[in-house]
């Protein structure tokens, strides 16, 4: 059951600090009145959407100059009545207009509140809301583009879509518990097993693009594996365009894994820069090693740099594949294999195929590279792409949908009783439910509003 708040509340709803201006939100049924009492104009007889200048007054004296806009509910954020205050900057008197707006039986809003009365007044579902806070939170163009997408509404719109078939189904089945004395099947099973499958499929699609949505969202891990000396903090600075790993000749000095992210195209890369993989009696070293395989292990995507002097090459070559032995790893479809220092060389003619000829130093041949890395997250800039499941509650409402549905269709081959099919099916409405909101406890909504920031 919703529960719909009757009071109003308010909060500075731009970022803390000093500012050209500020924002103060007023939402719920008393907005107008509270903000009459403070404000040098009448905000009740101004028309919805539409802005008023006027002065906030402290007691007799004035407080800002400031501009009132008012919407009236349901045509607003929240569906409430809401008033907005811009008032100057400053944090005297931003604090102050709210302390004068509590002083009039305002309550302070908390984490996300105007959200989650969006929410409950349907002016968005569960997972709409959610795309709210990582809209405010996107820092790249593909981390954006995934919450405007969640925003719009396309994923709410493919859950309810597998839902409502999955809730047609159910009631014919529930229709056959009613009957049960006369053993009727009023669903035809091979059709429902069909659509349970369907099911199946796609909601198992929707889990395996968390991968992709989680990577976007906090910067696609890439590890970069190399000999000492091959270039790696070379390679990492001239991507960051600043001298943030020490790079030194002294072979076998960069011992910690650094971490730092760069955007490309669009897209934040998490840089891993670990230590050099070569043959070492040293203790400190041997761990770095085996941390850097370990990081590299979990890279989405593995830079392998190599020297691309051939008198070099087919050394390192031997020495990843002794290391790799010891970890019981190998290349595999993650690894793009990179040979440095190509301005040693005759540049990047006679490569082999399969590697990106660049230099660290000089720059040549790094765009190949990005392109490359943005190849392999098979992003293609257009952002014309499938829905991604970017979000870990999505995720586990979906892996428990999909677990609940298996169990359906392994219920079927068993030819098991139509009551017990139902429990099932119940189960996988429900989580597939949760994702929306369709389906909440206030337990879920205070988890999920109190990951927003006060004043959204
Ligand atoms: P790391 O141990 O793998 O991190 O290697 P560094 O980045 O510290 O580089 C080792 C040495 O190789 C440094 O002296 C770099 O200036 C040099 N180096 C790195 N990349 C290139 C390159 O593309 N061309 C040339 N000529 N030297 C490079």
């Amino acid at each position: 059951m919703r529960h719909l708040t009757d009071d109003t509340i308010c909060a500075i709803s731009t970022a803390p600090g000093v500012g050209g201006i500020a924002v103060i939100r007023i939402s719920g049924p008393q907005a107008s009145v509270h903000v009459n009492s403070i404000y040098s104009k009448d905000v009740k007889a101004q028309d919805p959407m539409t802005l008023s200048y006027g002065q906030i007054m402290d007691g007799e004296d004035i407080l800002d100059d400031v501009i009132v806009a008012r919407f009236q509910g349901p045509h607003s954020f929240t569906g409430e009545d809401v008033v907005e205050i811009s008032c100057h900057g400053s944090v005297y008197i931003q604090e102050r207009i709210l302390q004068l707006l509590i002083a009039q039986g305002c309550r302070a809003a908390t984490r996300g509140e105007f959200t989650q009365r969006a929410f409950l007044h349907g002016k968005m579902d569960l997972s709409q809301a959610e795309a709210v806070a990582d809209l405010i939170a996107s820092e790249s163009r593909s981390a954006h583009r995934m919450a405007i997408q969640q925003m719009k509404g396309e994923f709410s719109q493919e859950i309810v879509t597998l839902r409502t078939k999955l809730i047609e189904f159910a009631s014919l089945i529930e229709l056959e518990l009613d009957f049960s004395e006369e053993d009727v099947e009023f669903a035809d099973r091979d059709d429902f097993k069909r659509l349970i499958r369907a099911i199946i499929h796609r909601v198992d699609e929707l889990i395996e693009s968390f991968q992709l949505g989680n990577v976007i969202k906090k910067g696609v891990p890439v590890a970069i594996i190399g000999a000492p000396n091959s270039g790696k903090s070379t390679l990492l600075n001239a991507l960051l365009k600043e001298q943030r790993a020490i790079v030194s000749d002294i072979a076998g000095t960069t011992r910690d894994a650094i971490e730092d992210t760069v955007n490309i195209g669009g897209v934040t890369f998490r840089f891993i820069d670990t230590a050099g993989v070569r043959e070492t009696e040293d203790q400190i070293e041997n761990q770095g090693i085996a941390i850097a395989l370990d990081k590299a292990k979990h890279a989405a995507i593995v830079i392998k740099l190599l020297d691309a002097r051939q008198e070099l090459l087919d050394e390192e070559e031997r020495l990843y594949n002794h290391y790799f032995d010891h970890v019981g790893w190998r290349d595999d479809e993650r690894t793009i294999r990179v040979l440095n220092k190509i301005d040693l060389t005759e540049g990047r003619d006679g490569l082999p195929q399969d590697a990106i000829g660049i230099s660290a130093l000089t720059g040549e041949g790094l765009n190949s590279l990005k392109d490359k890395l943005l190849e392999r997250i098979e992003y293609d800039g257009t952002g014309q792409r499938d829905i991604v499941v970017s979000n870990l509650r999505h995720l586990h409402a979906l892996q428990k949908t999909s677990e609940a549905l298996h169990t359906v269709v392994k219920g079927m081959e068993q030819g098991i009783s139509s009551d017990l099919l139902a429990i099932d099916i119940r189960k996988a409405l429900h989580y597939l439910g949760e994702v929306t909101g369709e389906v909440t406890t206030d337990d879920l909504l205070g988890t999920i509003f109190s990951k927003f920031c006060i004043g959204k």
